[in-house]
């Protein structure tokens, strides 16, 4: 088991209080086989599947036969059984070949498939987890609207009951996997009065009479993503596609975000690693005034700042991660994690195209993908403005 667990009850025998940095030699196995995998079945298609905008439905489904679209589920739903530690190394190294693929594994793993298994009924989670975790089936998770972001409580998408079910209207926005999603979880408000208590989860399934996804927005980065509007239009589902408790939809999606955010954290420090990777290579490649770029002190304070700031952010993000491994809260853990390691991340794809000078320009090297690509690390799950708040409200608090 990785990281420091402050306080907590670890499983490795190591006495409490203690850091361990290391990873273990099942884990290390496991990055070297992802690792493995991206180069040779993501490497060779990134910027055809860039250019194309082309979801990369096979590699999921390869993805899937590996256990790594359930990583962090127990086996009885079909899940890796792994947790969190494992979950992030094999985010991260997916995302140092390609962010695309790590948000579409993310969104998949961490919010959708994990809201249903964190309280979904037992049939619930038979039906979808067991399925997602295999990618039999892709999860999109919506809680954005067109008038609600960083304030996803002040939702207007209405869940109504009828009888046995409930109609759904309203509009959900950049909801990743939205258009190739066999399982969408939604939040609406089921009691308006009641505000951030009136809201409530619901499972949609594709093809349900009444949704569909419009919109297939068009972005500077993540391009083999897909990010969807959601429909709904007097959409009709059973009673049984409650998820969780009748309005605590909301409170409920807050502690999906808490591992989500671990694992933007994880694809940040993926797509960092990434652009440091190409951009040390570079550097002794390229010559200049007769020496290696990478024999200016320039370039070297670069590198160095580069991957001090990537080891930092990977401390971070593997602390949260150990967290919730051992079972712990990690709201202010989790918001460090995703703050700190997004804002490098942008660093160092920056610093990534300067090192490659013109060249970091042009789409026959990585760099200028990482740049387009990192951008939304700081902007999904909760912008970096919202994790301060979240970090100071955590830090305030009796
Ligand atoms: C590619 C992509 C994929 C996404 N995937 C999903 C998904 O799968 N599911 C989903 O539900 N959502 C998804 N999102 C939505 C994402 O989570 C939101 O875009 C994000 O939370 C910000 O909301 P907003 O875009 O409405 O910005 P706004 O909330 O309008 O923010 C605009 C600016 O105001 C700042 N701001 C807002 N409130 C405050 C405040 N109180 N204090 C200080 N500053 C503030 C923000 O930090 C930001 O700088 C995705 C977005 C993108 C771009």
């Amino acid at each position: 088991m990785f990281g420091p667990v402050i306080g907590g009850s670890r499983p490795t025998g190591v006495s409490e209080g203690s850091l361990d940095f290391q990873l273990s030699d099942e884990q290390l196995h496991l990055k070297k086989t992802v690792r493995e995998f991206a180069e040779r079945e993501i490497a060779p298609n990134v910027m055809k599947w860039d250019e194309a905008c082309e979801f990369p439905m096979a590699t999921l489904k390869e993805l899937g036969k590996l256990g790594l679209m359930g990583t962090i589920f127990a086996p009885e739903y079909n899940g890796a059984g792994m947790g969190y530690v494992e979950y992030v190394t094999a985010i991260d190294e997916l995302s140092r070949v390609d962010g695309s693929v790590g948000i579409i594994v993310a969104a998949h793993t961490s919010l959708c498939s994990n809201h249903i298994y964190l309280v979904g009924s037992e049939a619930q989670k038979k039906a979808y987890v067991s399925k997602l975790a295999t990618a039999e089936y892709i999860g999109a998770w919506g809680l954005t609207e067109p008038s609600s972001g960083s304030d996803a409580g002040s939702a207007r998408m209405t869940a109504a009951k009828k009888r046995d079910g409930w109609v759904l209207n309203g509009t959900k926005t950049f909801c990743t996997n939205g258009h190739y999603a066999d399982v969408l979880v939604v939040i609406a408000v089921t009691d308006r009065a009641a505000h951030t208590h009136g809201l409530s989860a619901f499972i949609v399934e594709k093809g349900t009479r009444g949704f569909r996804p419009g919109k297939k927005e068009n972005k500077l980065g993540l391009r083999a993503s897909d990010t969807a509007e959601l429909i709904f239009e007097d959409c009709f589902i059973p009673k049984e596609n409650l998820l969780g408790k009748e309005g605590d939809g909301f409170i409920d999606a807050m502690q999906v975000l808490d591992g989500g955010r671990i694992s933007i954290a994880a694809l940040s420090l993926g797509m960092a690693q990434g652009a440091y990777d190409a951009a040390l290579k570079y550097s002794k490649e390229r010559k200049q005034f007769g020496k290696a770029i990478s024999d200016f002190q320039a370039i070297q304070w670069k590198l160095a700042d580069m991957a001090t700031e990537i080891d930092a952010a990977r401390l971070l993000t593997m602390r949260a991660a150990s967290m919730k491994d051992a079972g712990m809260k990690t709201t202010l853990e989790s918001s460090m994690a995703k703050l700190y390691a997004s804002e490098v991340a942008v660093k160092c794809a920056n610093e990534g195209v300067q090192i490659h000078g013109g060249y970091g320009f042009i789409k026959d090297y990585p760099a200028e993908k990482f740049y387009r690509d990192v951008k939304l690390c700081t902007i999904g799950e909760g912008t970096s403005e919202i994790q301060r708040l979240v970090i100071a409200r955590q830090l305030l608090k009796d």
